[in-house]
């Protein structure tokens, strides 16, 4: 009656018919018949059913993946049936039934230690159980509260580092050994029958205070689909025989493209990006998330606080120089990507800085320029029409209420100067320029916009640059541009793609 007065909910209180164990509170919400009732089995961690049982909530996931197969038609005798037969199929240490398409892994339904995590860097996930078998010790980096990396395992024979790409990362911490087990099945997840089950693995459990000793444990566990299994790591702190459980992280493709797939052969692609501001960062941190595999960053600039509020790097980099920064940040969000910060002026005249860049052009598959500046784009222009390379130009207005992305792909489309010819004239929405703001000791206007704007722009220009680099480009669509604001700086939305024709005058397009 409390709840239904105070909450709108009916409450059933009980027991499982089938099984005496499982406890069962029915929720029925205000909503119901359109949202089906919530139901809370709290039991201890060992007895949490299989696949279909939170962890945190205690609440039994019915009528499968986001309640798919819920219908208002059903009654409340349905809803018992539904868990009942949870309750009689996955019990903890069953096999999953046949007809269970959901793969959720065994792994998940440990009590796992708050804010603790070990990390499993490449190499060591993608070895297979012969090979880790060879390794009976780790050496395990945490800090204090339990959260780190393996850095290497260990044999009498020798050792297996991880890649280089993740050599920093916690590094100002304290290195443990680790003991390496691997087990045919998942270790047990009470402390009562933990000990017992280490020294069945030969694990000697030591008595004396005090004593922490860590174990790495390696075992099969089902994973992408039904019946496919592969070796899942969990770390045992022992501290005076009480167990702790870390759960350990792969950092592994398979995993961390999972959500785009279709962007693997990204990997093997490399752009060279100029312009490291504001928009040009988001495009940076943006394209490495995507899975590019490298990129070269030219910009001369430091980071400012006026910089801060639309830039991808924290605050703590003041001073620093802006590309140096971005790498630090794009490798803590994508450490596998391949960055190469040149701290330089594009568009400097002296020949050896031509010649290093005319080769970071050829080396790469694309070219951005963010920098809004259109002497560098006239320059960077130029350099890619030579070369025969896909020059992809972003900017945004002052005020960032309009976007430009111009995509130029030499023999196929006009450049940046017939661009200039065909649409220089159509100014797109922007913040009047009385409102421009001259940042303290120099006098260039910088623009003003914030990072929403910018991240959707940055949005633009990656897309555009992946629809170059995986050849899906749209012929006729070069030149997107977008508003939120009209001239007057109401709200008001458009977008549009024209094409870049070649412009008979043109001396770039002539010769292509
Ligand atoms: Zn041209």
């Amino acid at each position: 009656m409390e709840k239904l007065h105070a909450e709108k909910q009916v409450l059933f209180r009980g027991a499982s018919k089938c099984n005496i164990a499982y406890p069962l509170e029915f929720i029925y919400p205000s909503g119901f018949p359109s949202f089906p009732p919530t139901v809370i089995c709290n039991v201890p961690f060992d007895l949490l059913l299989t696949r279909h049982h939170s962890p945190d909530t205690k609440v039994l996931c019915c009528f499968g993946f986001n309640e798919e197969r819920w219908n208002s038609s059903y009654s409340g005798l349905d809803v018992f049936l539904e868990v009942e037969s949870l309750i009689s199929d996955y019990l903890p240490g069953t096999r999953v039934p046949q007809h269970d398409l959901v793969p959720e892994p065994v792994v998940k339904y440990f009590d796992y230690l708050q804010n603790a995590a070990l990390l499993i860097p490449p190499p060591f996930g993608k070895l297979d159980y012969g090979e880790l078998r060879k390794y009976p010790y780790a050496n395990i980096r945490l800090n204090k509260y339990g959260k780190g990396i393996v850095v290497s395992l260990e044999s009498k024979g020798g050792r297996i580092s991880l890649i280089r790409a993740y050599e920093d990362w916690f590094h100002d911490t304290t290195i443990y050994k680790a003991k390496v087990i691997v087990a045919e099945n998942p270790p047990p997840s009470n402390a009562a029958t933990l000990t017992d089950w280490l020294e069945g693995q030969g694990q000697f459990v030591g008595f004396r205070n005090q004593q922490i000793s860590y174990y790495l444990i390696i075992f099969p566990d089902e994973w992408g689909k039904r019946g496919l299994t592969r070796p899942t790591w969990i770390l045992i702190k022992m501290s005076n025989r009480m167990p702790s459980w870390i759960r350990c992280f792969s950092i592994n493709d398979e995993d961390t493209m999972i959500r785009n797939p279709s962007f693997s052969s990204l990997k093997r692609k490399k752009a060279l990006l100029i312009g490291a501001g504001s928009v040009g960062s988001s495009v940076a941190t943006a394209l490495a998330q995507e899975g590019i595999g490298e990129l070269t960053i030219i910009d001369p600039d430091i980071y400012e606080p006026s910089n801060s509020i639309r830039h991808q790097v924290g605050q703590s980099w003041f001073g620093f120089n802006k590309v140096e920064a971005l790498k630090e940040r794009i490798n803590s969000l994508s450490p596998e990507t391949i960055v190469t910060p040149l701290t330089a002026r594009v568009g400097n005249t002296r020949r050896n800085d031509n010649e290093y860049l005319m080769a970071e052009i050829i080396r790469s598959d694309i070219v951005i320029d963010t920098t809004g500046s259109h002497s560098v784009t006239h320059y960077m222009n130029s350099l890619c029409m030579d070369i025969g390379k896909p020059f992809l130009v972003g900017t945004v207005t002052n005020g960032a209420w309009s976007s430009e992305v111009i995509t130029i792909c030499p023999g196929d489309t006009g450049c940046w100067i017939c661009w200039n010819m065909q649409y220089g004239m159509e100014m797109p929405p922007s913040e009047p320029m009385s409102n421009l703001t001259f940042a303290p000791g120099c006098n260039q206007p910088t623009f003003s916009g914030g990072v929403s704007n910018i991240i959707v722009a940055a949005g633009f220009i990656v897309q555009a640059a992946i629809d170059v680099l995986l050849k899906k480009r749209l012929a006729g669509q070069e030149y997107l541009v977008w508003h939120s604001r009209n001239k007057e700086g109401e709200r008001s939305y458009g977008i549009e793609c024209k094409p870049i024709t070649k412009h008979p005058n043109c001396n770039h397009c002539k010769r292509t």
